[in-house]
């Protein structure tokens, strides 16, 4: 297999560093960085203190950068190491992006059911957030397509895990948020292409609580499922949709599905550019009016190219854009099923009494034990959209504290500023994640803005 990834001298930040920041423009930070390039960097030696590795820097949080620590920028280490068809498997080195693997293995008819929205989230991302996919329920997180990978720790040297070899550091490395050490490759378990087109339906709904039962029954028998909700009707509060895609079953005039999308390079630095937001109290129930028409006028079945299928926010870069510089917050919960209608309808009180706009409201079925601080579980996944401002501020804590009375979690990648306490509560393995982490790194020389803020 050809390497696909470029070959560079390592580059280190001048002393006053580079300036990352989160995703939602939550966080920002000046900090060290080191550009790997080749194995030699891996060294025991000289990597003696606070590290963090980055991927893209796409999460929403602050989870691969902290003043305080170096960041091992992952993107020259990027290459597909093998690939084998029979045994259904690839190596890469986790710096690889999701949409370079999909170029490599969708002409070969083969492709990860697992992945989030963005072809430039990298697998190394995927691997230490546990990302999820279009179908939870059914196909599992990111770790459940992971069948080993390489790490490096300092105090460890490089070890190879899996569910069979060093499983309890595989375990922990899988939704570990980067803080276990630098994955340097993986093995991951390929699924064959059933075609390279999708049909998407769309069914229009009149409200938002009661749609788990029809979420998991779709779940269930379609590779792609979720709602759309307009929350800032207050006459038809969660006016909705749900759409479905299913693998179509033939493939003829779909080749333009394999080709590269010319769209922008969308970074956590680019999406601020807009200076100035364009969504305000003002435009966003307009916005959504204008979103909801023009998904019920659309044909109700149509037929979507496999890329948008598998990466449907790369022709939807704008939308992030047009929160402009102050950013964005995004509130993403698995609430359990039967809490789920009256979780919605205390989130409607609320809404009803201080109105925010809320850019977005989808929800997905989830399946699944909650373990560590993955984000799995069983029940409703609803995730809220709306402006950085003083009130979505306010907004988010009054979700802060409804999660524990309901049952639910949050997404810990997804926001930026959520605090340790919110975590503790609503994660019952909270405690033994950190513990298991102090007797893995005693000394503790992973470190990044989100381990700080949750005192992990
Ligand atoms: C537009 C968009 C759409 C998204 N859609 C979804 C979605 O559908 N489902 C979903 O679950 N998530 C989604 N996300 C969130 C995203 O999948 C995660 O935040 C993911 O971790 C980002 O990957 P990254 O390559 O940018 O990693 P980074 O943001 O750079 O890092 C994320 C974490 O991974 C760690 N990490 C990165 N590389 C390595 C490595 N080589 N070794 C060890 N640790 C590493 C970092 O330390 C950090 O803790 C979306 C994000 C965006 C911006």
């Amino acid at each position: 297999v050809r390497p696909i990834g470029s070959i560079r001298h390592e580059l280190v930040t001048p002393a006053s560093g580079a300036r990352y920041l989160s995703f939602d423009g939550g966080v920002a930070a000046r900090c060290q960085a080191r550009f790997p390039d080749r194995y030699a960097f891996w060294d025991t030696r000289t990597l003696l203190r606070q590290i963090i590795p980055q991927g893209a820097g796409l999460s929403y949080a602050a989870a691969s950068f902290s003043p305080h620590a170096t960041v091992i920028e992952h993107q020259h280490l990027n290459r597909i190491l093998s690939f084998d068809a029979t045994a259904q498997t690839i190596e890469v080195e986790a710096g690889i992006e999701l949409g370079a693997l999909y170029e490599f293995l969708a002409p070969r008819d083969f492709y990860l059911p697992v992945q989030p929205g963005h072809p430039r989230i990298t697998v190394g991302g995927c691997i230490a957030s546990d990302a999820h996919g279009k179908n939870q329920f059914r196909d599992g997180t990111f770790k459940s397509q992971v069948r080993s990978l390489r790490l490096f720790h300092p105090l460890h040297g490089t070890l190879d895990a899996s569910r069979s070899l060093c499983h309890e550091i595989f375990d922990l490395t899988c939704g570990g948020y980067g803080l276990t050490g630098n994955i340097l490759s993986a093995t991951l378990r390929l699924t064959p292409l059933p075609s390279r087109a999708v049909n998407v339906t769309v069914i229009p709904l009149d409200e938002a609580e009661g749609i788990a039962d029809q979420l998991e029954n779709i779940a269930s028998t379609h590779d792609l499922v979720y709602t759309w909700h307009n929350f800032t009707d207050q006459r038809r509060f969660g006016h909705s949709c749900i759409v479905c895609g299913a693998f179509a079953p033939d493939t003829g005039s779909f080749e333009q599905s394999l080709l590269q999308h010319s769209g922008g390079r969308l970074t956590s630095r680019t999406r601020g550019s807009w200076r100035v937001p364009f969504f305000n109290s003002l435009s966003v129930p307009v916005f959504n009016r204008a979103y909801m028409f023009a998904g019920r006028i659309r044909k109700k079945r149509a037929r979507a190219p496999l890329r948008r299928f598998l990466f449907p926010v790369e022709p939807k870069e704008a939308y992030f854009r047009l929160f402009g510089k102050r950013g964005f917050m995004e509130y993403q919960v698995i609430v359990p099923r039967f809490a789920y209608p009256e979780f919605v309808r205390d989130v409607r009180q609320r809404l009803f009494r201080k109105p925010i706009p809320i850019t977005l409201a989808s929800a997905k079925y989830f399946g699944g034990d909650s373990q560590l601080l993955r984000f799995t579980g069983s029940g409703v996944c609803l995730v809220l959209d709306f402006p950085r401002t003083v009130d979505g501020k306010k907004f988010a804590e009054y979700l802060d504290q409804l999660l524990p009375v309901f049952g639910a979690r949050p997404n810990i990648i997804k926001d930026s500023r959520l605090p340790a306490e919110v975590v503790a509560r609503t994660y019952s393995e909270y405690e033994y994640f950190r513990q298991r982490l102090r007797d893995f790194d005693p000394k503790r020389l992973y470190g990044s803005e989100l381990s700080e803020r949750l005192r992990l």
